[in-house]
């Protein structure tokens, strides 16, 4: 047997975290098993629809890595990978079950629905459709159909219970009592959820279909639908909840956000696929560092535990951290120059200097956790002067002494002329700045802030010796004047 996952994405808005990580276990089952991986885009909620949310699926999925073998721009001979587009196969679905008798038209206007709610809640009985248009003849049904507006629901079986065999969880068993006939075809002659997940999960012949563990008190819906269409369910597994640091249901402010936001925010797929990977799963009692091929070869759904995930943005950071200083010196100096052409300001001449972005690269590893702070890092480097800054920052570590600043700075403009152009040089730099405590009378780690903010506009960044040695001499002499300007200015 071919073992047949599926992502099935509701394009209801840019995919989140919790969301994202029942395509990472679909795939990574259907690739250690080479087996097939579907993407099949769930679109029938068209009130919610959002429409760029497609587009940010499958760039959220190639982001990350995760190929499909079918579903759209990949084709498939199950297609099309839209649910609008199928609508035939549903209605006739709902057709055959109404025709056996599993189904019914249902006339109930929103008035007479709200006025059975609000009984429902008064008398303190459990929600549900009452079932009164479960009555009307298959004639008058036929009849009235051509006239009047209509949704289908399902006639559930009420006697006995209803068994889901899930993968993860073992065997649960819901009281048949406790359900109500539900809407399968909308009046729009759009399907819900259920009866469109149950005729493609069959049609596209899915053998274990993959899902968050909000779906689990749909089952059984969804098992008896199968009964009723005499067809045979795939295998389920429920994947756990997700929860905040907290230890609540993981929401946006928690860190349920766009994976697309992630890239933004600067993490890297590596580490965004370890993240996820281990939310709910693990390879062995041991291994915390694991790749999409490492995935491919060991993922299995035994070792996916029932217990809920806690989200820990400190362990993503820690990972990208991790994934950062392992990246090859080629693709980390790509990276600092997309990231630099991105983020800095249209003054800064473009392409960003490759010889500069080359030398900063190693001193930067260590001090990035998210690829974000990489321009803030660096943009000094790039233009004539420093990124412009609040002069209340050349004041801030001397207790607000201004004149203490301008001292700082003055000593610095005369060591740092002293220092040769053709010397000019992370070491006679260092001496030069090293130099100045004995004039000053303070120590060198009191001093330097203010140096740091002269050169590149911010109290502590990189180190500022190699800093210096990279602005060369023109430049670094030209900022300890602009930094004097402002500091007169204030005196
Ligand atoms: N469209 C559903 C969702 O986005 C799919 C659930 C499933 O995988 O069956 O949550």
């Amino acid at each position: 047997m071919t073992v047949r996952t599926r992502y099935a994405p509701s394009p209801t808005g840019d995919p989140h975290i919790g969301n994202i990580r029942s395509a990472l276990f679909s795939w990574a089952l259907a690739r250690a098993n080479s087996g097939v991986f579907i993407l099949r885009i769930e679109d029938t909620d068209r009130n919610r629809l959002v429409e760029s949310s497609v587009d940010a699926i499958m760039e959220s999925l190639r982001w990350l890595g995760i190929d499909w073998d079918e579903g759209p721009g990949a084709g498939g001979i199950h297609g099309p990978y839209f649910q609008s587009q199928r609508l035939p196969l549903y209605q006739k679905a709902a057709l055959t079950l109404i025709e056996s008798g599993r189904a019914y038209r249902c006339f109930c206007t929103p008035e007479r629905l709200d006025q059975m709610r609000a009984a429902q809640v008064a008398a303190k009985r459990p929600p549900g459709y009452d079932g009164l248009c479960r009555a009307i003849s298959p004639a008058e049904s036929e009849a009235r159909a051509g006239s009047e507006r209509f949704v289908v629901r399902f006639a559930m079986r009420r006697e006995g219970t209803t068994v889901l065999d899930d993968l993860i969880r073992g065997s649960i068993v819901f009281e048949n009592a406790l359900q109500d006939d539900f809407v399968m075809l909308k009046s729009d002659g759009f399907p819900t959820y259920h009866l469109g997940v149950v005729v493609d999960d069959t049609e596209m012949e899915i053998t274990h279909a993959i899902r968050g563990d909000e779906w689990i008190s749909s089952a059984p819906k969804h098992i008896q639908l199968y009964e009723a269409l005499g067809w045979k369910p795939p295998l389920w597994a429920h994947l756990p909840l997700i929860l905040g640091p907290d230890h609540k249901k993981l929401s946006k402010r928690t860190g349920d956000t766009s994976v697309l936001d992630y890239r933004r925010n600067g993490y890297l797929p590596e580490a965004m696929v370890n993240f996820l990977a281990f939310l709910g799963w693990s390879l062995d009692d041991h291994t915390s560092l694991i790749t999409l091929e490492d995935l491919k070869e060991h993922f299995s759904l035994e070792r996916v535990v029932a217990n809920p995930a806690v989200f820990d943005i400190d362990r993503l950071d820690h990972l990208n951290g991790h994934y950062i200083r392992e990246m090859p010196p080629e693709r980390w100096r790509q990276v600092i120059a997309e990231w630099c052409e991105k983020d800095l300001p249209a003054s800064i001449p473009r392409p960003i200097h490759p010889e500069l972005v080359a030398a900063v690269a190693p001193l930067l590893r260590e001090r990035v956790g998210v690829l974000s702070e990489i321009a803030p890092l660096t943009g000094f480097l790039f233009g004539f002067e420093a990124p412009e800054y609040d002069p209340a920052l050349l004041v801030e570590r001397t207790g607000g002494d201004a004149g203490l600043a301008l001292r700082i700075i003055d000593s610095a403009l005369l060591a740092l002329d002293r220092v040769a152009g053709e010397q000019w040089g992370r070491e006679p730099v260092e001496a030069a700045i090293r130099g100045m405590e004995d004039g000053l009378g303070m120590k060198l780690r009191k001093f330097v802030p203010v140096l740091y903010v002269a050169a590149m506009g911010r109290p502590q960044g990189i180190p500022l010796f190699d800093s210096l040695a990279l602005l060369g001499r023109e430049r670094s002499l030209q900022r300890l004047r602009t930094a004097r300007a402002h500091l007169e200015h204030r005196l």
